[in-house]
């Protein structure tokens, strides 16, 4: 038996304007995913609340680590302190050899890498 998890969350369409680059994963292959089960390869499309769906501005591939309160990238020491357990999504966010560390719980938004 599989279990599955409901959110009470509106997620509003990937965004078709200037400000969010065209997205080459399939949108609609997207599923809600905490953050601590976010896996090699999977796209991120948006971080989501009970607000609602956050696109960013450019969709990134996660290469997930294991967090390192210790880390000298600038920004896992700005979340170390955080109320909850941390993973980090990728030890190279876009690039510039920082980290992008998130709070375990926090949904994301994500096309699965077993369908890119
Ligand atoms: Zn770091």
């Amino acid at each position: 038996m599989q279990t599955m998890d409901f959110y009470p969350m509106v997620i509003s369409r990937y965004p078709q304007d200037q400000d969010h680059a065209p997205t080459l994963a399939d949108p609609a292959a997207a599923r809600l995913v905490p953050a601590v089960d976010i896996a090699v390869g999977d796209v991120i499309l948006a971080v989501v609340d009970a607000m609602g769906c956050d696109y960013f501005n450019e969709e990134y591939t996660a290469n997930p680590t294991d967090f390192d309160p210790k880390c000298e990238c600038g920004v896992c020491c700005e979340v170390a302190e955080e109320d909850g357990p941390i993973v980090v999504l990728t030890a190279d966010y876009r690039g510039s050899g920082c980290c992008d560390p998130m709070l375990a719980k926090t949904l994301f938004l994500a096309v699965p890498a077993a369908v890119t």
